[in-house]
This record gives structure tokens, sequence and C-alpha cells, in this order.
């Protein structure tokens, strides 16, 4: 495994670079000094990788610890679509991150590409609904958060809707600022960038106990041995309930299966992400296109069934005949860590001064995840945070919210 270190070329001058282009990360420049100088993480999906990216960047030395090989989970198995499904069917904290989400992205996909050599297929695609319920209040709730919208009928030229598309414009939206990335390839890139500033990332290695000794995290148990540094982040998704068991007040995560298809079509036949009353279709650049996705609370069991797969080629021929003809590639499960509402918990535990959640990122965990990063590092840091944490604080409450994210989306 390549180690490079912090201070060479792709390290801290490609630190400058993003300050040279306003990227929107924490630096020396904007922090005061750190409170700590190392840090574990527990868990490579997108959530860990990119916090130890940030905290990498502002000077800690951070090192990943990961149960198998780092990005392999739900980070790998999502469809990858930057948007809530759809937004104004969600409370104000859940947009407050997705939407500072969305805003980074653009930046981060291109930061993440030059950091890295490697694509992560970032696209502002556009989004088209179909068959939204009570239309009108949807587009009153856009026009007022600031989401363009238009009704189908008004949908601009020169990209046309297919035939398939326009028949249900009564009905419609169209979302032109909705984009995608392409999750393994953003699982690949942040990998590759973290290990060229310098984090230590440690696969196979699962953490198995937090040791404390008063109030601090001590150490973290692994097969391996046991680890320990100033400060220690779980980011352990679905998992992260069952390895905070042991304190009582973990944030109520639990597994929701979700299933995908991937068929296989011309280049430019989909040009666009379709949603409709739960499903979606994403088309990759290369012809790729997923179909998706299941909501399932099956615990941790990642099997594929043939009831979803009919569920989604169904789905997929309705919306679209023309897919009768594709291929099927293939089909794949992953694991979204459930919270109520949908609300992740990010922030310092309780009374553990030096252990830190970010978690429960549910349906929406790529969209979120470089604000959620920003919420993590001010609470770690200090460093400024654009979106207020306080709903994502870890109280030892987080049933607090009550109910799960609606059954429709
Ligand atoms: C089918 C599907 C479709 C989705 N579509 C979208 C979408 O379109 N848009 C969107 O924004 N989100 C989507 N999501 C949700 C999104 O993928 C998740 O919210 C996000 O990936 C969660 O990232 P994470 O890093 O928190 O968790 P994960 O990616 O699950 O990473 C957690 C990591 O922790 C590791 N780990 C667990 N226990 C331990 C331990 N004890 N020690 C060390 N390591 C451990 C795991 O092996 C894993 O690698 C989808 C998810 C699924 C399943």
């Amino acid at each position: 495994m390549p180690m490079l270190r912090a201070d060479s070329k792709s390290g801290y001058e490609y630190l400058k670079h993003s300050r040279s282009r306003n990227f929107h990360v924490v630096t020396h420049s904007t922090l005061t000094r750190p409170p700590m100088s190392s840090c574990l993480i527990l868990g490579g999906g997108i959530n860990g990788l990119l916090c130890a990216l940030l905290l990498r960047q502002s000077g800690l030395e951070v090192r990943v610890l990961e149960r198998g090989a780092v990005g392999r989970e739900s980070s790998w198995a999502g469809a990858g679509i930057l948007s809530l499904l759809p937004p104004w069917d969600y409370g104000m904290e859940v947009n407050a991150l997705a939407q500072r989400g969305r805003a980074l992205w653009p930046e981060w996909a291109e930061r993440l590409r030059v950091a890295s050599g490697i694509d992560p297929e970032y696209r502002a695609c556009g989004m088209v609904l179909l068959e939204v319920a009570q239309r009108d209040s949807a587009l009153a709730w856009c026009m007022k958060h600031g989401e363009v919208a238009l009704p189908l009928a008004e949908f601009p030229h020169p990209r046309p809707l297919s035939r398939w598309e326009r028949g249900d414009s009564a009905q419609g939206l169209w979302l032109p600022n909705v984009a995608q990335a392409r999750n393994p390839r953003v699982m690949r890139a942040l990998r590759e960038a973290a290990l060229r500033v310098g984090v230590s990332i440690h696969e196979h290695t699962p953490a198995t106990r937090l040791l404390t000794l008063g109030a601090r995290v001590s150490g973290v148990e692994t097969p391996n041995g046991v680890f320990s540094a100033d400060s220690v982040v779980v980011t352990a998704g679905a998992w992260t309930g069952g390895l905070l068991a042991e304190f009582g007040d973990a944030p109520a995560i639990a597994p929701v299966r979700g299933q995908i298809m991937l068929l296989k079509a011309a280049p430019g036949l989909l040009p666009r992400i379709v949603y409709r009353r739960g499903h979606y279709l994403v088309p990759r650049a290369d012809g790729h296109i997923l179909a998706g996705s299941t909501l399932e609370e099956v615990g941790f069991d990642k099997t594929t069934t043939t009831r979803a797969r009919a569920e989604l080629l169904d789905f997929a021929h309705s919306v679209m005949p023309a897919l009768r003809q594709a291929e099927i590639v293939t089909q794949w499960a992953g694991l979204r860590p459930g919270s109520p509402g949908n609300v992740p918990t990010i922030g310092r535990h309780p009374e553990l001064e030096n252990l830190y959640v970010n978690s429960g990122h549910f349906r929406y965990g790529v969209t979120m995840a470089p604000a959620a990063g920003e919420v993590l590092l001010s609470a770690m840091l200090g460093a400024p945070c654009p979106v207020d944490p306080a709903p994502y604080a870890w109280t030892g409450q987080e049933n607090r919210l009550g109910g799960d994210a609606p059954q429709d989306s």
C-alpha cells in the first residue's frame, strides 16, 4: 500500500492549491491551534474517508481502521444521486445538510479528480420527477427554498423529453440542478487522495471494542492490536450502533437494505435521472443505467432477492419501455445506516470528551458527506460551520425526532 509523506508534492502542495481555488476546506490558516494532534477513524466509507482527508489537511495524524476493504459497503452500493428524493418530503435538518452538501459537491469532485487522478464522474444531469403528488405545493416549496424546478410542460429544449416522459407531463417536474456521482469511482478517488496526503489506512482491521479511562477513550481494540490517538471518530455506517452499544447512549442507527439492478444500454439513451414514487433510474456516462431501489428492514443481510429483481425491472420497463431490450448486468444490495427522520448524528459523545460520531445519514450519505464533514470538524476543532450543528448533536437521545423517512421516497 503506497504511503506518501504529508509534505510531499501531492500533500501540502495540493493543500496550497486548494486554498488558492477558494475551496471550502478547513486549513491551518482558518483554524485556531488544533486541540488534538492525532485521530483514529473507525470505518472507511465515504464519511470516514472524507473526514480523514479533512482532518489530515487540518494537520492531524490520521489513521483509518476499516473492518474489510475501504469503500465497499453502503458508499459503494448507492446510486449517487445528489439530492433528497424529493426534497420537499423532508424536514429542514435534513435539507440543510443536503443543500450544503450539494453546494460543496462540484468543488469536491474536482478536488478529488485532481488529488487522485480518478474522475468521480460528477455530472449535473438534472432529474425528471414523474407523478408528483401535490405538484403545486412542491413547486411552491422549491420557489421558497431556492430549488430550481419547472413543470415538465415547460421543459427547455434542445434536450427534449422522450415520449414516455412527455406523456406524464401534467404531474411531472424537472429539477435541472440535480447532479450525480459514480460511487465506486468516488470511493477509489477518496482512498487515493487520502493516502496521498498521508492518511494511514488499515484495512481488515475491525474495531472490536473501545477502551476507556476516566472520561476518555484510551484505545481501540482490534485483532491486530490496540490503537490509540487523541481522538476517535466512529464512522461505521450501519454498524455504528453495535460498536457503541456498550456505552448505552449509542445513536439509534439500524441497517436498511437497498437493492439495485444494473442495466446496460447505449450511451445517451437516458440523458437524466428519472424518479417516480420511490424508484429511480440513474444513467451513467458509459450507458449503464441503475434501477433502484428497495427499502427493507432485514438486519445485516445483503442477500439479493428475486422479488426485488422483479420489482425493479417492472419499474424500469414501465417507466422506459426501451429498457426491455437492455442487457441485465448485475444486481446488488447495500446496507444504509438508517436513522430516525433521516437525521444523522454528528458530534462529540455526551460524556466521553475525545469520542465523536459521524453516522446515520441513511438514504443521503453521499449527498451530505461534504457538509457532514464540516459539522464534524466544527465539533472537533472549532472550525467554522456554515450549517447549524445543533440538530445533529450526540445528546444520548437520538430517538427524539421519531418517524422514518417517508415510505414513498
Ligand atoms: C441501494 C442504496 C442506494 C443509495 N442511494 C443513495 C443516493 O442516491 N444518494 C445518496 O446520497 N445516498 C444514497 N445511499 C446512502 C448512502 O450510500 C449512505 O448513506 C452512505 O454511503 C453512508 O456512508 P458511511 O460512510 O456512513 O457508511 P458506509 O459506506 O457503510 O461505511 C461504513 C464503513 O465502516 C466499516 N465498519 C463497520 N464496522 C466497523 C468496525 N467495527 N471497525 C472498522 N470498520 C467498520 C464498514 O466496513 C464500512 O466500510 C444509498 C444507499 C444504498 C444502500
